[in-house]
């Protein structure tokens, strides 16, 4: 009698959790958690040479510099715009850059504090972890020693990465060039 009863109220709680899905997200499953305002989770930022994951757009996090020589609004992920800023190196070379709160990178300690297009910040080389190629910049308040564990960088909210437009690319745009069916994409 028990048993019978709670298999009816599972059963009841299964229909009700249909119905909730069939009104507001149909292609969603139960424990979906809504994704961010204005972002989509799952847009996934790529290393252009190799495919290697190393962001998702929802690291994108815009840190203003008045370093830049210009800062632009135009590029779209996960349906938002995005700030790309251009910078020029002591060589003369110039990079369009996203700035993100995390990235999947390899840090090159010691940082340097010289020439940095972030006051009050030190850089160091961030790269590939799978195909090495240079992909931009980790930057860590100046204050700190040179050399710190990665977990030290990773959790801290005073620390990001600038990294090269050019060098990165938009995981639904690599699909769409690769003319993947959205059934193995998914
Ligand atoms: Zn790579």
């Amino acid at each position: 009698m028990r048993s019978t009863s709670l298999r009816l109220l599972g059963l009841q709680l299964l229909f009700d959790c249909i119905f909730v899905l069939l009104l507001f997200q149909p292609s969603e499953s139960c424990a979906a958690e809504p994704p961010e305002e204005g972002t989509s989770t799952d847009t996934l930022i790529l290393c252009r040479a190799c495919g290697h994951e190393v962001a998702f757009g929802t690291d994108i996090h815009f840190v203003p510099s008045r370093m830049a020589l210009s800062s632009r609004n135009d590029t779209s992920v996960g349906g938002r715009r995005i700030h790309v800023q251009l910078f020029e190196n002591p060589h003369g070379h110039q990079f369009n850059v996203i700035t993100f709160r995390r990235a999947d990178v390899i840090k090159h300690w010691p940082a340097d504090r010289h020439f940095s297009w972030y006051p009050g910040f030190s850089w160091t080389v961030a790269t590939c972890p799978r195909c090495q190629t240079h992909l931009g910049w980790a930057f860590q308040p100046s204050s700190w020693p040179d050399t710190i564990p990665n977990n030290k960088f990773e959790e801290s909210e005073n620390t990001f990465l600038a990294l090269i437009t050019d060098r990165i690319l938009r995981e639904d745009f690599a699909s769409s060039l690769l003319m993947t069916p959205k059934s193995f994409t998914s």
